[in-house]
């Protein structure tokens, strides 16, 4: 491949661009994780989250992937044999199930046509056949970074209530939190999963869940095994401001810096800055003569824009050939949506300008590689962007 001049954009959705200030944060010297020093950082850390997360429930972090989360989520408050309720948005649903399942518990998993958010009408009518309480949670995707589709979860809540069903709620945001409007209280949502490398624009790394009173309680009769991942032994420990074992020190620099930028930039603001991405980027697609994959309007993403290339026609040229000219890295097609979609990421450190030479990338990438479209989605954009400050 020929050497590379400028700036790589991260334009993938996750991991996303890291802002110079936490890069400075996370190089600074490691200290000690059982000093004085540490226990405020940790303090610090987790009220911040709870306000990102807008909960006055317990938060823990982990070392660990998002998919460490997902476990913890599912080790902590279910036992063996436990029924989850599942709706397929996308990739990224369908792996939190298959998690379930490995783990030794039974899936009702709802199909969906990696088009549309989670459907409250549906998942009510599955938790009111539910008569003997079977299912003991509803894990939901919030934004589901495979499609580029939002669930609606308020709305889940609410079917969750009408059905008088009394499973907990689990909400993945590993794309949405710090992006997109999210209330964990006020969603009566029982265990919130995170990761570190989207909206908290850190690197890949960290991991967390943001637990319930009804969750906590779940926990201390759920029977399914857990060491790493426990709860409890997290929360003592993060009593006096530290962890059971060694923690991701420099990364947990990185969080504090970042929650930090959230705050002093507003996290409303943040959302109206995403908010603008999001439909900026959709008039360039619609411009162009392609299809955006979300097909409702009501539940556009904010942060990812999957985009779907016409038949016959490889959405991995595509970003092959973006790359290898322009140094503008893509998402791929995941699962069922390999080689049909490309994933425009918007998220987390992100500009006007940054989208605008992104899009200009996409622009430039779909003449070079043959695929049909119509000039001036990039103006559309920019033209959206200028006139909405
Ligand atoms: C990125 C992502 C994950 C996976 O996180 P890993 O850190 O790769 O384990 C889970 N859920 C959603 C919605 C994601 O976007």
């Amino acid at each position: 491949m020929a050497v590379q001049r400028g700036r790589h954009f991260l334009q993938i959705p996750g991991p996303t661009n890291v802002p110079e200030r936490v890069l400075r944060a996370l190089s600074r010297p490691t200290i000690d994780h059982r000093g004085p020093e540490f226990s405020r950082m940790t303090r610090e850390i987790l009220e911040g989250l709870q306000k990102l997360i807008r909960t006055s429930g317990k938060v823990v972090v982990y070392p660990s992937s998002g998919t460490g989360s997902w476990e913890a989520a599912l080790v902590n408050t279910l036992s063996p044999g436990d029924k989850i309720l599942g709706f397929e948005t996308g990739h990224f649903a369908t792996m939190w199930k298959n998690v379930a399942v490995k783990m030794g518990l039974q899936a009702d998993f709802i199909p969906g046509d990696w088009r549309h958010g989670a459907d409250p009408a549906q998942i009510e009518a599955r938790l009111a056949e539910d008569k003997e309480y079977a299912i003991k949670a509803v894990t939901i995707v919030h934004n589901e970074t495979s499609t580029g589709v939002v669930s609606r979860i308020g709305e889940v809540r609410k079917a969750m209530d009408r059905a008088k069903h009394p499973a907990l709620l689990m909400v993945d945001t590993v794309s949405s939190l710090g992006l997109t409007d999210y209330r964990q209280d006020e969603w009566g949502v029982d265990v919130t999963v995170c990761g570190s490398q989207k909206g908290l624009m850190l690197p890949p790394g960290l991991g967390f869940n943001a637990i319930s009173e009804k969750a906590f309680k779940a926990s201390s009769s759920a029977r399914m095994p857990r060491s790493y991942w426990d709860w409890q032994t997290m929360i003592d420990a993060n009593q006096t401001g530290f962890f059971p074992y060694t923690p991701a020190t420099n990364l947990l620099f990185g969080l504090r810096e970042a929650l930090q930028m959230i705050q002093e930039e507003g996290m409303e603001e943040v959302i109206t800055r995403h908010n603008r991405f999001g439909e900026a980027a959709r008039r360039a697609v619609r411009t162009w003569g392609l299809e955006v994959n979300c097909l409702n309007p009501q539940e556009y993403s904010n942060s990812v824009t999957a985009v779907r290339v016409p038949e016959g026609h490889d959405a991995d040229a595509l970003r092959k050939k973006i790359l290898e000219k322009f140094n503008l890295s893509l998402g791929n097609g995941l699962g069922k949506l390999q080689g049909k979609v490309f994933r425009i990421g918007h998220m987390g450190d992100f500009n006007d300008l940054m989208l605008a030479a992104t899009l200009s990338g996409v622009e430039m990438g779909l003449a070079l590689a043959g695929v049909p479209f119509k000039k001036g989605g990039v103006q559309a954009a920019i033209d959206y962007l200028a006139g909405n400050e």
